[in-house]
């Protein structure tokens, strides 16, 4: 392993939730690694690690035990055990029941700041990993034999180089600008309403789905008590959703969640996010690759961004330990990615908008399609299997670590 200061076999730009996971799979591996970050990991404005909890699929854990993070998370999760999904004033409804799959949970809940904790103990802990943070990428140039990067740390403008370099800076992706890489962006007009909801019943780990008049709602189970909400409403009524008092938006939650947790007793802090599919058009260049929200940004309705990311990251981690004697940063190298990333990629997309187009609607004909889709599902259980596979991040050709095996 070549140790100078400035060269690199990975940079990696984003050391949010998917860039860090990328960094984290690859520890201990032979290659020297880059994280570069523009927020400090640890401070409150950290935008991937703030106040949201998401729902990691059992695909995810798997993909954490190969990596050997499992135990570190495991200790600040929440089990989703059951999941309800409703049409609020109509007949369907799907239950799924992890026992009855033979799963130990569907699903887990996180808290994203404290799984941005468990990231940087890794990541400062790895020896082959350097965190170059806080740092902001401010351009880059790719060349024969490396692509040069330059970025601001400390008011200082550096260069570094490296074989490969992967943008995992977000929905915004500055690496993606700088390629030149057109994308599609669909805006939903949508936003999602998140905070932490305490109810007056236990909440049985059961994750709630519930399609109502004014958008699609979920209550996933957390620590404490609490349940974690995540609720679209249309964005000219965002404004008033975030003004409401807390009195105004208990009330107006539970008239449209109903009784099924008892009374909802207190709100936390609100944040609103604004909603929109982005595909990149392009995922691999030479010495180049997209992963996570910098390749895809997926509406939260079925709580599948991260998860479709951390998938990227295993597929990325083994394609590059396998290159063996080719050039890690070399496009037959990544063409392997790109290509075996494909169909999970687009099926997500699809599924996930499918949803929120269904669900976000109120003609007759479509109110009664989806319901009638809700208790099919409910009624016929390979449906059912099929879809939990998929979305569990089951299904498919999947890489080591998504079986839970370390790469090497
Ligand atoms: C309301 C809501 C609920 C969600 N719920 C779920 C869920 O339940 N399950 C799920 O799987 N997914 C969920 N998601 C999606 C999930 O949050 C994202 O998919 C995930 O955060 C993507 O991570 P990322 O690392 O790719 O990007 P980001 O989280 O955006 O991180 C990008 C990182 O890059 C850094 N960066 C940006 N530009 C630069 C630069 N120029 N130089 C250096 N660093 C830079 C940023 O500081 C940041 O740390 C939800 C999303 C929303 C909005």
């Amino acid at each position: 392993m070549e140790k100078t200061a400035q060269h690199f076999d990975l940079l990696i730009i984003g050391g949010g939730m998917v860039g860090a996971s990328l960094a984290c799979a690859l520890g201990n591996q032979p290659l020297r690694i880059g994280v570069i970050e523009a927020v400090p990991l640890r401070s409150s404005s950290q935008p991937s690690y703030d106040d949201r909890s998401i729902a990691l699929a059992f695909g995810a854990r798997k993909i954490f035990e190969g990596m050997g993070l499992w135990q570190q998370i495991e200790a600040i999760v929440t089990p989703i055990k059951k999941i309800h999904v409703s049409d609020r004033g109509h007949f369907g409804t799907t239950r799924m029941d992890a026992a009855r799959e033979g799963y130990p949970a569907l699903g887990y809940v996180v808290e994203n700041r404290e799984l941005g904790q468990r990231f940087a103990e890794q990541l400062t802990s790895l020896p082959n990993i350097e965190l170059i943070c806080p740092a902001q990428l401010k351009n880059f140039t790719i060349n024969a034999d490396c692509a040069e990067v330059v970025v601001e740390r400390d008011g200082r403008v550096e260069t570094l180089t490296s074989k490969l370099i992967v943008g995992a800076d977000g929905g915004r992706s500055v690496v993606r600008q700088l390629a030149g890489i057109s994308y599609s962006s669909d805006d939903y007009n949508q936003s999602a309403v998140i905070a932490n909801v305490t109810p007056s019943k236990d909440h049985r780990n059961v994750a709630y789905e519930r399609f109502t008049d004014s958008g699609p709602l979920a209550l996933l189970p957390m620590s404490r008590g609490r349940c974690s909400l995540v609720w679209t409403v249309n964005r000219d009524r965002v404004d008033e959703v975030m003004g409401w008092d807390d009195k105004t938006f208990l009330t107006q939650l539970q008239q449209r969640f109903g009784m099924r947790l008892g009374v909802l007793q207190k709100v936390g802090r609100r944040n609103a996010y604004p909603l929109a599919l982005v595909r990149a058009d392009e995922q691999i260049r030479p010495r180049l690759a997209l992963i996570g929200n910098a390749a895809h940004v997926l509406h939260p309705i079925a709580g599948q961004g991260f998860n479709l990311g951390i998938r990227d990251v295993a597929a990325l981690a083994e394609v590059i330990v396998g290159a063996k004697e080719e050039e890690i940063g070399a496009l037959s190298v990544l063409t392997r990615y790109d290509q075996w990333r494909k169909r999970d990629q687009d099926c997500i997309a699809g599924l996930t908008d499918g949803l929120v187009r269904i669900f976000s609607n109120q003609i007759t004909p479509l109110v009664i399609g989806r319901n009638s889709g809700l208790l099919a599902m409910d009624m016929i259980p390979p449906l059912k299997r099929a879809l939990m596979r998929q979305t569990m991040g089951l299904a498919g050709k999947l890489p080591r670590l998504a079986r839970g095996i370390p790469l090497s």
